[in-house]
């Protein structure tokens, strides 16, 4: 593909799932997304627009969003409610300068809190339910590459120019 302008489209043809990490918001034994509460109790979302089109579309903010690279290891610490993990995307995804938005996603592994105590326990509970690991912030990426792979920094766009690119304007969580 010589456009380089084309480089926000859609990542073509990807044979392996990719690995993304985010947070999630846990309350109750109730998994949600930080972002738009989405329910991801169950350990997967596929991910809907009320616009009715395809997801994720380039002019639109729809999607699984995940970030490439762990959220800090602080991230979570100071609330008793946010954790972080990863998560494989497949499906259909659109690649941004810090993260994408896919079109399916499940979690592949939670990240202990540092704090011992109630969260903690929490978050180990929730693992066994989801099936996962519960493990630290030093191993979750190499967790994570047990089940898919990074995407090439050569198929992130070095700018964002869609809606979307207002979600990654900081390092917020999604
Ligand atoms: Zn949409």
């Amino acid at each position: 593909m010589n456009d380089l302008d084309g480089a926000h489209d859609l990542v073509p043809d990807l044979v392996v799932a990719l690995i993304g990490f985010r947070q999630w918001r846990l309350t109750g034994g109730m998994l949600t997304s930080v972002y738009d509460g989405a329910d991801w109790t169950a350990g997967r979302l596929t991910a809907r627009c009320a616009r009715g089109h395809e997801v994720p579309a380039k002019d639109c903010s729809c999607g699984v969003y995940a970030y490439y690279d762990p959220c800090p290891r602080t991230a979570s610490a100071a609330t008793p409610d946010l954790i972080g993990g990863a998560v494989v995307v497949w499906g259909r995804i659109e690649a941004h300068i810090y993260g994408m938005r896919g079109e399916h996603a499940r979690i592949v592994a939670v990240e202990l809190p540092l704090s011992r105590g109630r969260k903690r326990r929490a978050v180990i509970e929730t693992a066994e339910l989801l099936g996962v690991p519960a493990v630290t912030h030093r191993s979750l990426k190499a967790v994570a590459l047990e089940h898919g792979a990074v995407l090439q920094p050569a198929l992130r766009p070095k700018k964002t120019v869609t809606r979307a690119a207002n979600v990654w304007s900081r390092y917020g969580p999604v």
